[in-house]
């Protein structure tokens, strides 16, 4: 029953901001003496500061505010990419602790590497934050994959090269000596998590966040739940067969939409030839596009024709999903949010021309603001959720 309150009390705060033990008393309906005391216990715990003092109306007296602590308490996410290692580090308040990318080729580093390179940027990483006095309550780590999240285990990640790795299970034991617990989950859906909680989907409860990366998979939200399918496999979007000029796709397939719109496909349309710099996969990706970026305002037309190219298949797959799940925002993450300024059009136009509903059902096409750190911000939102669950979790400060 106290465990349930202290998460009430906590949730409360992180949805409706700071404000007094009062009114949190109405707001929740338990009573003030109960809130006072769950209150206490949550500073105790790290997880709940004083804020402001705070006059409501000319009469009574003055409440002081409390308000979710800063930094302190943080989840970890981290997402693993064909082209890079990034470790995201969240407070309770969803402001950015820690943001670190390491570019990497995963393929070239096959499993075993690309692991023990996952292992290092986050014992990297963990030791910084304990460092600062943070105390980390949960890693969860985005994988481009068919991930069965309930064990942590890849199944197939055919732009990895990995399959049937019980990736939470060699993570825990690698990073024993931080007593931290590692969850896994796909990239796209965590993607997805993010936007709705910190990103562009926070007003609304029917998004599809569409992941361009090497590969491109989708995150589903209904009703402000994340949709996982049967077997956890929801989003494959990338393999529907939506090309009709046969490419082989990473996955084994011909024709899988991920040939017209995969990042791979990007740059090796905008490359100039095999030892153009935008295809250096030791070069960060952001800088890459940047260059891609230079050459479309400079007006080359082998970019802009590539431009043109992904931009209509992408709205031919986007159309496919705003067909199937009626979404309120279609958000454009990865490389798709990068190069927004010269996909959206096409995604907007072909939404307007393919999906039956009128007015493409009412779905909004928004642009990312996270970049490549949707997926390792949704790993910490999600990190995060299981101290809103359950306070306890945090055990009480020294002192305190
Ligand atoms: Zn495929």
């Amino acid at each position: 029953m106290r465990r349930s309150n202290l998460s009430l009390v906590l949730s409360h705060l992180r949805d409706a901001g700071p404000r007094s033990r009062a009114r949190i008393a109405s707001d929740t309906g338990l009573n003030k003496a109960t809130v006072s005391s769950l209150v206490a216990e949550l500073i105790e715990r790290g997880l709940v500061g004083e804020g402001e003092v705070q006059r409501v109306g000319s009469v009574g007296r003055p409440g002081q505010t409390v308000e979710l602590a800063p930094a302190g308490v943080v989840g970890v996410g981290v997402e693993v990419n064909a082209d890079f290692v990034d470790v995201t580090a969240l407070d309770l308040t969803h402001d950015t602790v820690l943001s670190r990318r390491t570019p990497a080729d995963m393929r070239a580093l096959g499993e075993a590497g690309s692991i023990a390179l996952v292992v290092r940027c986050l014992d990297d990483a963990l030791t910084a934050l304990e460092a600062t006095g943070c105390t980390v309550v949960g890693v969860t780590v985005a994988v481009p994959a068919l991930v069965d999240s309930s064990r942590g285990r890849v199944a197939l990640a055919p732009n990895l090269g990995w399959s049937g790795t019980a990736l939470a299970d060699q993570l825990d034991l690698a990073l024993v000596a931080h007593g931290v617990h590692v969850a896994v989950d796909n990239d796209a859906n965590l993607g997805a998590i993010a936007e709705h909680a910190v990103g562009v989907g926070r007003d609304v409860d029917d998004l599809v966040y569409l992941a361009g990366e090497v590969g491109v998979g989708c995150g589903v939200i209904v009703g402000g739940q994340l949709v996982r399918g049967a077997s956890g496999f929801t989003g494959e979007i990338g393999h529907a067969p939506l090309n009709h000029r046969l490419e082989v796709c990473g996955c084994g397939r011909v024709g899988c939409w991920e040939t017209q719109v995969g990042l791979e496909v990007l740059l090796t349309g905008c490359a100039t030839g095999p030892d153009d710099p935008v295809l250096d996969s030791d070069a960060d990706i952001d800088a890459r596009l940047a260059e891609i970026l230079r050459r479309a305002a400079d007006g080359d037309q082998a970019t802009l024709d590539t431009l043109e190219r992904v931009g209509i298949a992408l709205g031919l797959g986007a159309s496919v999903l705003v067909n199937i799940v009626n979404p309120r925002a279609l958000v454009l993450g990865g490389y798709f949010a990068v190069l927004a300024h010269h996909l959206r059009p096409y995604v907007v136009h072909t939404l307007l021309e393919r999906v039956v509903a009128p007015d493409a059902g009412g779905a909004e096409v928004r642009t990312s603001e996270l970049g490549f750190t949707a997926a390792s911000r949704g790993g910490a939102v999600v990190a995060l959720q299981g101290v809103f669950a359950d306070p306890t979790r945090v055990p009480a400060l020294a002192g305190a």
